[in-house]
């Protein structure tokens, strides 16, 4: 597969084209960036950590039946994926109360949300990705009611799969957000799951492991990735 022209350069990945018309390949750099790109470093590692952690996932979401663009790593940062046409909203699921809703609505944090709560996003970083509903990504044509059912499905099956599977690692999955888009018509698993966007605690001692450790200043960041990706058994080299 050969790598061509740059398509897209996000807060942390950028995109490739390739010869076929529908692949891409995605680069993970070592960038963190926290407050809609307001405060931007480099952290060491980030990058290929990354990209083995959302291998490791996405392969597991496959095995679970949840198609994602996930094809192969190319490289310690680099990985071959599906070339979606994305709908532009973000899918976030809440089995913990923190981060944005415990500011919004003056939760305390860690507060168990049962049954887990769903929302949307729309994904503008100028807008600073504002909460939106069903009824506005459907009246501004963002997405069709059957793809935004298809969509929260798919986002709570992958919540059930990723719970267990963080619970059996003594993790707890607090949240986490997805984006999917259409292949030849289907709806497919696009983006990352790393611990860029998600947060992940300790279940005994709630330890943050994600990258509220960047955003919150607490230190280790990488270290906290890699401390998830021991527990879970994914081989870093
Ligand atoms: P919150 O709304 O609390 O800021 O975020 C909810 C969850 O979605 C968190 O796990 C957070 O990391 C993730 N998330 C929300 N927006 C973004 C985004 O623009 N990029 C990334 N990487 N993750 C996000």
């Amino acid at each position: 597969m050969q790598k061509q022209q740059q398509l897209y350069k996000g807060k942390a990945k950028t995109v490739y084209a390739t010869d076929d018309a529908d692949y891409v390949i995605m680069h993970f750099r070592d960038d963190a960036s926290a407050f809609n790109g307001q405060r931007i470093e480099q952290l060491e590692r980030k990058g290929r950590v990354n990209n083995r952690f959302n291998a490791f996932i996405m392969q597991k979401l496959a095995e679970a039946g949840v198609e994602t663009h996930f094809e192969r790593e190319l490289a310690h940062d680099e990985v071959l994926v599906k070339r979606l046409d994305m709908i532009p909203v973000e899918c976030v699921i809440r089995n913990y109360a923190a981060g944005g809703i415990v500011k919004r609505l003056g939760l305390e944090e860690g507060q168990t949300l049962t049954p887990p709560t769903f929302e949307l996003f729309y994904k503008d970083d100028g807008l600073g990705d504002p909460l939106v509903n069903e009824s506005l990504a459907i009246s501004l044509g963002w997405a069709t009611q059957a793809q935004l059912d298809e969509m929260k499905a798919l986002t709570y099956r992958v919540n059930a799969v990723l719970s267990k599977l963080f619970d059996d690692a003594g993790l707890m999955l607090v949240d986490f957000k997805l984006e999917f888009g259409e292949f030849h018509g289907r709806m497919v698993l696009g983006d990352e799951f790393s611990p860029d966007g998600c947060r992940i605690w300790d279940k005994q001692t709630k330890k943050k492991l994600d990258k509220d450790r960047f955003r919150q200043s607490l230190g280790d960041v990488v270290e906290g990735y890699e401390e998830v990706a021991k527990r879970l058994g994914i081989a870093l080299d």
